[in-house]
């Protein structure tokens, strides 16, 4: 069952984006609310919206209009400091491209977040390597992402997103350039994650297939969301 009180509010949010003199009206007043530990999807066409409204929930950009609410704190009102402390310590990210670092093996990969946050440590190793585990690639800690397939790429960013222990797993079309196999062993894997973990997941999607995996979803169409 899921709390009363919702982990994640948005508020008549809205966002255009000014290219020379052209706006860009990507989001059209959009409030809804996700309950904790909740499975949820929002899916709609290419152009949408879907990413710029991660990025908002996510504290990564913000609102023309409109506000987010995590945890009942309004985000625009956090210092840039505390916001990103913030975001470090409350919300992992997937995303469609895997941003891994060439240069460092999946378990560097893992644990370069806890080391932004604390500083390295063994017990931060460790968590490296269990996460791994949990997303099947014991066998490959030592591996570069060169050396592995996009599908266990994008494993190791799951296993990379968790490693803060976030309380929101925000996922931008993570299977979208992968194959149907390699698809679902993410989308399994992170309904796993939601039932097993005390995390929230809100995934955007253009494929209406994946909804299955959903507790709650939300359809957005031209920055707007639909029934
Ligand atoms: P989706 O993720 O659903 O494909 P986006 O949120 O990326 O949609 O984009 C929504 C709309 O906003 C699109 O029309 C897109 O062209 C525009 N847009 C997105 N990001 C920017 C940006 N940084 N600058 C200008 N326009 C943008
Ligand atoms: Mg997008």
């Amino acid at each position: 069952m899921c709390e009363q009180k919702p982990l994640i509010k948005t508020l008549n949010l809205k966002k255009e984006y000014r290219v020379g003199t052209t706006v860009i009206s990507a989001l059209k007043g959009v409030s809804f609310e996700i309950y904790q530990k909740q499975f949820c999807m929002l899916c709609g066409p290419s152009g949408s919206g879907k990413t710029t409204l991660l990025n908002l929930i996510g504290v990564i950009d913000r609102p023309t209009e409109g506000a987010v609410l995590l945890e009942k704190i309004d985000v625009a009102k956090l210092s840039k400091a505390k916001l990103s402390e913030f975001r470090l310590r409350n919300i992992g990210f997937v995303f469609q491209r895997f941003y891994l670092l060439e240069e460092l093996t999946a378990v560097e990969n893992v644990f370069l977040p806890a080391v932004a946050k604390d500083g390295f440590s063994q017990d931060i190793l460790k968590r490296s390597r269990y996460l791994l585990n949990l997303v099947g690639l014991s066998k490959r800690l030592n591996h570069k992402p060169r050396q592995l397939s996009e599908g266990e790429r994008q494993r190791v960013a799951v296993a990379r997103s968790l490693i803060n222990q976030p309380k929101i797993l925000l996922c931008d079309e993570p299977t979208a350039t992968l194959d149907a196999e390699s698809g679902k062993i993410i989308l399994d894997l992170l309904a796993k994650i939601n039932s097993q973990r005390d995390v929230t997941i809100f995934l955007v999607t253009h494929d209406e297939r994946q909804l299955t995996y959903a507790d709650k979803v939300f359809r957005i169409a031209d920055g707007k969301i639909i029934k």
